[in-house]
């Protein structure tokens, strides 16, 4: 096998399909695919479309800058976007046909005004704060932006497509706050249906409520880290696979005699002569330097020890006295779906953090490839 990329994401999209499926099931409602930050490091496009193929009914991003960059991949299906400024170019969203989610009155006013200069009617999705306390409109808001949303309803400048809201607490799915802002979310839109604005569909699951919450589906649900074979709630298995595996080439063997430090710091000490394996993958790459000493990797099927400081661009793997059997340009899997190789929420429990920081930080040099696309019938 030749392999000539130093540090590869291969990416098995035939993963991503399953665990669309698997969140479906679960939440007992189509999909919305959140691909924002580039489909979680996963690559925005393909991953959009292999979770169009497996039935997700749409797309979801943050920035309207992420939208436009799936249509220009050629992606022709509904996307919303819910995260704008005031500089967002709004033209260029109603232009391209992308549902744009308001949090304020002010937002709509400005969606309302760049489609009233094109002459369109703005697809238009209203974010409710109903107690998340970050982006959505806030409960003082709600009137203003109701009122406003109805009158521009009225004049046929925007299409009330959605309300939606999102859970601080998805991942304790007992919570009653996840209840309480469900109701909220029926009674904003009972709101509009009132003042002749009704939404078409309303949604507010994420990851862990859309695969534990099967009373909070409305029309939708949103996840977006189950997607891509993430532990929404670490501990709790439910089948998703990981559509990510992270490889290094061995780029250099060498012997180490007892007493030689290891990189920065010298903050591992050989305690007996050994070899060690350099892999050029580091904290650039989007692997975290406080892993430093705290993981290890698969090479060939057996388990070695990190060693040492994780640097920008390399980081150093104990083979132990006899080398372990692993050669120069072996691949070193860093993360992957099977039993015995990492997952990113062991790195992410390791170092005090959530799986969702890893693999969106996954980058730098690393080359992406892809596997199992739905256009060449699950082949490479
Ligand atoms: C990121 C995001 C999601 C997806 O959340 P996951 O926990 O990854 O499933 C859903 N909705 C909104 C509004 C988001 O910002």
């Amino acid at each position: 096998m030749t392999d000539t990329a130093a540090l590869t994401a291969t990416i098995d999209l035939s993963a991503i399909a399953h665990n669309v499926r698997v969140v479906a099931e679960h939440a007992g409602a189509p999909v919305l695919a959140v691909v924002k930050a580039d489909g979680y490091g996963h690559g925005a496009a393909p991953v959009g479309r292999a979770a169009l193929a497996a039935g997700a009914a749409e797309l979801g991003v943050a920035h309207l800058t992420e939208a436009l960059a799936l249509r220009s991949a050629g992606i022709d299906a509904h996307i919303t976007s819910w995260l704008h400024t005031p500089a967002t170019d709004f033209a260029a969203g109603v232009a391209a046909g992308i549902d744009l989610a308001v949090s304020s009155p002010e937002q709509l006013a400005a969606v309302a005004q760049a489609a009233g200069e094109l002459g369109r009617t703005a697809v238009v999705t209203v974010k409710v704060d109903t107690g998340m306390g970050r982006s959505g409109v806030a409960a003082d808001r709600w009137e203003q932006t109701a009122d406003l949303l109805a009158r521009l309803r009225a004049d046929d400048a925007v299409r009330v497509r959605a309300v939606m809201t999102h859970l601080p607490f998805g991942d304790e799915p007992d919570h009653p706050i996840n209840s309480a802002q469900a109701a909220a979310l029926d009674e904003a839109a009972a709101d509009l249906r009132r003042r002749g604005a009704a939404p078409e569909v309303m949604h507010l699951s994420n990851s862990p409520a859309s695969l534990t919450r099967p009373d909070l589906s409305r029309d939708l649900v949103r996840p977006g880290l189950a997607l891509y074979g993430g532990d929404p709630i670490p501990g709790r298995d439910f089948g998703l696979v990981p559509a990510m595996t992270l490889t290094a080439q061995v780029a250099l063997i060498k012997r180490i005699a007892a007493g030689q430090g290891v990189s920065y710091g010298h903050m591992w000490v050989a305690p007996h002569d050994t070899t060690v394996a350099v892999l050029p993958a580091g904290y650039a790459d989007g692997i975290p330097r406080l892993l430093s000493g705290r993981f290890e990797v698969t090479i060939n099927g057996r388990r070695f020890p990190g060693v040492g400081r994780i640097c920008m661009d390399q980081l150093v793997v104990d083979l132990g006295r006899d080398g372990g059997g692993v050669a120069e340009g072996d691949l070193a899997v860093l993360l992957g779906p099977e039993p015995d190789q990492n997952r990113a929420v062991d790195w992410a429990q390791t170092i005090g953090t959530i799986d969702y920081e890893i693999i969106t930080g996954i980058g730098g040099r690393t080359e992406r490839r892809y596997l199992g696309a739905p256009d060449s019938g699950g082949a490479q």
